[in-house]
């Protein structure tokens, strides 16, 4: 009877990761050597990219080209993984986006909505800071209607992929992040559904990978992994390529819940995710504990 050999070793990729230049809790060399004991394939930065205005979460401007030199610095230290330089941008409508920072020839970008709408006095309403803010900018900048609301997330989203579009969609449904117990919607919603599938018919048609991305779950904010099951199904459907990330705010956090998503990608019938590997997006095999390294 043959005998599989169990493999110990699980070789993961992730492009999503914070580092102390904008709201994360180490540094790029601590991510890097971390990664490399791990034994992953390759990491991309993605720390949040500078913005127009103030915010205490974003990287400074001026702290652009320390943390591009850090990632020089920490791929030439560990040559065993691919390190990648990156950045998750922010969308906003005529503010900002991916395609601001084309002179900066990033190998992964990932694109995110947190922002949906201003307040009175000019500053943005983000989405996903406190359910207190939440409800503050419910009330103050959509009167109440949470559908509206939230339709203007996922419309925010169908505007960036259609018009500035980056390789990795970051945290598709965060809207739900400070919905726990249905709060303020639910997801069963016959509107929810539709503009959620009419989301999934834009990313359909372009090039753009969707992210199962685990930190909602094991911050304990989510009951699921960002998207929900019934959404990565949708994507399953119209064949959108996905790939694993845990938007990793420390180096101990690389990898968490990598096994799980695996285990939820292949029971929806999922055979690979997309990686970035000798700097071009491939596809590669999942199996249960890792990714099949076929080089
Ligand atoms: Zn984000
Ligand atoms: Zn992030």
């Amino acid at each position: 009877m043959a005998t599989e050999v169990a493999c110990t070793v699980m070789n993961w990729t992730n492009y999503h990761m914070h580092t102390f230049y904008c709201d994360g809790e180490c540094t790029v060399e601590e991510h890097a050597r971390k990664a490399t004991e791990n034994q992953m394939l390759a990491i991309g930065f993605s720390s949040h990219a500078p913005v127009p205005f103030q915010s205490d979460w974003h990287m400074k401007q001026d702290d652009l080209g320390a943390y591009l030199q850090d990632i020089k610095h920490a791929k030439e230290l560990y040559p065993q993984i691919q390190v990648y330089k990156g950045l998750e941008i922010d969308f906003i409508p005529d503010v900002i986006g991916p395609g601001d920072f084309e002179e900066y020839k990033l190998d992964v970008i990932v694109g995110s909505v947190h922002y949906i709408g201003q307040y009175a006095d000019g500053t943005h309403f983000c989405m996903d800071f406190t359910a207190e803010e939440l409800a503050r900018g419910l009330r103050e900048v959509y009167a109440g209607d949470v559908q509206a609301m939230v339709c203007a997330y996922y419309e925010r989203v169908q505007m960036m992929v259609r018009y500035d579009p980056p390789d990795i969609i970051g945290h598709l449904d965060l809207v739900k992040k400070l919905n726990k117990g249905n709060r303020f919607f639910d997801e069963t919603q016959t509107w929810y559904k539709e503009i959620v599938a009419e989301t999934i018919e834009v990313i359909a048609n372009s090039s753009c990978i969707v992210e199962i991305n685990t930190r909602g779950f094991y911050q304990g904010k989510t009951t699921e992994f960002y998207p929900s099951k019934w959404i990565l199904e949708l994507c399953f459907e119209k064949n959108i390529a996905v790939t694993i990330s845990s938007d990793a705010h420390h180096f101990s956090e690389l990898e968490n819940n990598f096994a799980e998503v695996a285990e939820l990608l292949l029971s929806i019938g999922y055979r690979e995710v997309k990686v970035y590997l000798n700097d071009v997006w491939t596809s590669m095999p999942l199996l249960p504990n890792g990714l099949k390294n076929l080089t």
